[in-house]
């Protein structure tokens, strides 16, 4: 627990002490209390009867169960039969409350909902094309956030005013887990904002033309077919869309993070490899004969070479016929030596102080050496293709404004947890620590401008994993790539160098019954990780002989993929690694970020069978904590969660205290009155609103029922 350094507001700290522990939990539930409990999911019902610790409840499917006082919560029966359509307006905030609003809602496909300034946005997985028309996009423009329901438009909206009116950067941060909906909702984010920012007199494809039509390009060459995705993004995205100072679109830049190269030679049963391999399988042939699409067909024959054992059992050979076809076609496509390309893929060079020499690999080993190398061109394939896209849109060097929209995988917990995982979670740990800074900043803003104190609200950070993670002295990255520079490391001495060191470390876990796994404690929960192939992923290396051969290749465009090293660079023996390369990119857009104005896009997906209408509880409710919802509403709890206008605490509580209305005397003071007669404290008047701690609401409810 950290505390911010707050400044303290005397004047308040005498009237509202510090608040002692909330022991007021039993009181909030009576009975004829209407409550949720959880059987096993959660249903609402009402409490008949209470004996210590046990309450027996009446449930609104005609059932009787009793259940500890600890797991029932309040229901609020003042809450409209459809929902509310930003969550702050719930009076009690907690799990279950939070979930049946949006299952609520997403029953008549409303499938946006706010929290605050947090969009939720629920998956339909069906065409809603009425939500996102023309006629849409005009409602939504310059009209205040929050006037008109929830929508990716009003938060589009509310960035490129707010960047106009401040003449700040504004950032989009969309998250959520694979399938939620993140790329669909960026696509809808972008064609708003080049409805607002766009230039309908200019001549020829304007730069938000090209921006849009960069999506499919991206999609075809980094998307695929997964489990869980018939359109999954396999690299993470932020596109930044810079403008003039009229506020038109004057330039865009892409930056792509952490593409999955394995996908290209790896692929699991029933998710198939990135799409463009099959676009260009199903071309007619004449279609397009660019040089770029030689290389991507290249990458497909080498996929076919198989090799044998050749003769002895250190080297390898051409499995057959059929291999040698298509190491000619290889080589013809990427134009090299065919007799040169067998030789990167067969052998290795090995220097020695007294000689040089070709060591043969087996036939495993060739096949390492042929799916490296195919990795290799394809990421070098993206890199060159994200290039080019930004060079064909333009960057404005004079831009002063711009928007950023973040289109990134969500936090990962799988079977099996490898390398990639640890980046994608080590992403979303640096994302939440950055939107909880933010949710707690804006709970000061408004608690400020009520002029009520804040100062003791407590904060609790996510600081302890991330050093934990990259810390620069014996963090986990710096000990990976550690133990990757060292030719003697395993995994499993990796492993033992964790274990060591992060002994007392409170996030971290050694797993019982492994001798290499790690586990780590997320924010969003443990993830348990595979270290064996950690040093292997996470060198970024490109074999000398397959630099050589491509670097050689007499089809420019091969080449210029492949540049030869410079003799600096070649001498200089640092090692590069996947992980610190990451890490610094990661500093760099968090740096973008910190300079903007955040706005948050949650996307969820409400269940694993991809079809419309079916609403998963508790996958949902993983997914609410993962993406930080439930920790915005557990800072928001740690603070005054609820807060109702004077009037409308009045209405709802006057009854409590009719004296009270009927002196003279002004609403705050009323309110105040009420609140003292209950034997409340910890409870704030602000200059408009009543502001009440965790609990208060239920409790007085619960007066309410009793009297
Ligand atoms: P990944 O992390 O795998 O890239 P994602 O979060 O980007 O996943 P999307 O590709 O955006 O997920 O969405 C998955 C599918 O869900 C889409 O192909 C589409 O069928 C459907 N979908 C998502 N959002 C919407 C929407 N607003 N309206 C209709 N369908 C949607
Ligand atoms: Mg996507």
């Amino acid at each position: 627990v950290r505390r911010l350094p707050l400044p303290q507001t005397k004047r308040h700290e005498q009237r509202n002490p510090k608040p002692t522990k909330d022991k007021r939990k039993k009181m909030t539930i009576v009975v004829g209390s209407h409550i949720w409990v959880e059987n096993p999911v959660w249903i609402d019902g009402e409490v008949l009867n209470i004996k210590g610790d046990d309450a027996e409840i009446q449930t609104s499917d005609g059932s009787k169960v009793v259940a500890k006082l600890s797991k029932i919560y309040p229901k609020d029966t003042e809450t409209p039969p459809d929902g509310v359509d930003d969550m702050t307006k719930l009076s009690y905030l907690h799990e279950p409350g939070v979930l049946h609003n949006l299952a609520t809602r997403y029953e008549i496909n409303e499938i946006y909902t706010y929290t605050g300034n947090i969009l939720i946005a629920i998956n339909p997985f069906q065409s809603l094309s009425h939500l996102y028309d023309a006629d849409m996009m005009e409602r939504y423009n310059g009209v205040p956030y929050g006037e008109l329901r929830p929508h990716v438009f009003a938060i589009a909206d509310a960035a490129y005013r707010e960047m106009i009116k401040e003449g700040k950067g504004n950032s989009i941060l969309v998250s959520g887990e694979s399938g939620a909906g993140k790329t669909e909702t960026t696509k809808m984010l972008m064609r708003y904002l080049a409805y607002l920012g766009g230039n309908a007199a200019a001549e020829g494809r304007t730069v938000e033309q090209k921006v849009l039509e960069s999506n499919p390009v991206l999609e075809a060459f980094g998307n695929a077919k997964t489990v869980r995705n018939n359109n999954s993004s396999r690299f993470g995205k932020f596109v930044e869309i810079q403008f003039d100072k009229c506020g038109r679109i004057s330039g865009a830049a892409i930056r792509t993070y952490l593409l999955e190269r394995s996908r290209v030679c790896q692929i699991s049963d029933s998710e198939r490899n990135y799409h463009c391999f099959y676009l260009l399988c199903a071309a007619p042939p004449q279609v397009d004969s660019s040089i770029f699409y030689f290389s991507a067909s290249a990458i497909l024959h080498l996929g076919n070479i198989d090799f044998a054992n050749g003769g002895d059992n250190d080297s390898s050979v051409l499995k057959n016929d059929e291999s040698l076809f298509h190491l000619q076609m290889t080589a013809e496509l990427l134009m090299c030596n065919p007799r040169a390309l067998e030789d990167a893929l067969c052998k290795r060079v090995m220097v020695t102080p007294e000689e040089i020499i070709k060591k043969s690999l087996d036939p495993h080993g060739a096949t390492v050496s042929r799916d490296g190398l195919a990795k290799t061109i394809y990421s070098r394939l993206f890199d060159w293709l994200v290039d080019k896209i930004n060079f064909s849109i333009g960057q404005d060097p004079n831009s002063k404004c711009l928007i950023g929209v973040l289109d990134i995988y969500g936090f990962e917990s799988f079977k099996t947890n490898s390398f990639e995982q640890f980046c994608i979670n080590y992403t979303n740990e640096k994302l939440q620590q950055h939107f909880n800074k933010h949710v707690f900043k804006t709970l000061q803003e408004e608690y400020t401008k009520e002029e009520i104190d804040w100062s003791y609200i407590e904060f609790v950070d996510n600081k302890d994993v991330l050093d934990l993670i990259e810390q620069k002295k014996g963090g986990i990255i710096a000990l990976l790539d550690e133990a990757c520079m060292f030719p003697k490391s395993t995994h499993e001495t990796f492993s033992t160098k964790l274990y060591q060191t992060f002994k007392d470390h409170k996030r971290f876990i050694k797993p019982k019954l492994t001798r290499s796994d790690f586990t780590i404690v997320h924010y969003a929960g443990e993830v348990q990780y595979q270290s064996d192939q950690f040093l292997d992923k996470n060198k970024d290396y490109i074999v000398p002989e397959h630099r050589d051969l491509l670097s050689a290749s007499t089809c420019s465009f091969v080449a210029g993929l492949f540049p030869p090293l410079t003799e600096e660079v070649a001498k200089s023996s640092k090692f590069s690694s996947i992980s610190s390369r990451f890490k610094l990119q990661l500093q760099q857009l968090m740096e973008i970020l910190n300079s903007t104005e955040p706005h948050y896009i949650r996307c969820i997906k409400p269940n694993n069978v991809l079809k419309p209408a079916v609403f998963e509880n508790d996958n949902v409710m993983q997914q609410l904590r993962s993406g930080g919802v439930l920790e915005a509403v557990r800072i928001k709890c740690a603070g005054y969660p609820t807060y109702r206008s004077f009037s409308e605490f009045l209405s709802r509580f006057r009854v409590l205290a009719p004296e009270v209305l009927k002196m003279d005397c002004p609403e705050n003071e009323a309110c105040e009155k009420i609140l003292v007669k209950m034997g409340l404290r910890g409870y704030q008047i602000g200059k408009t609103k009543v502001f009440l701690r965790a609990g208060q609401m239920a409790e007085l409810d619960a007066k309410r029922i009793l009297l």
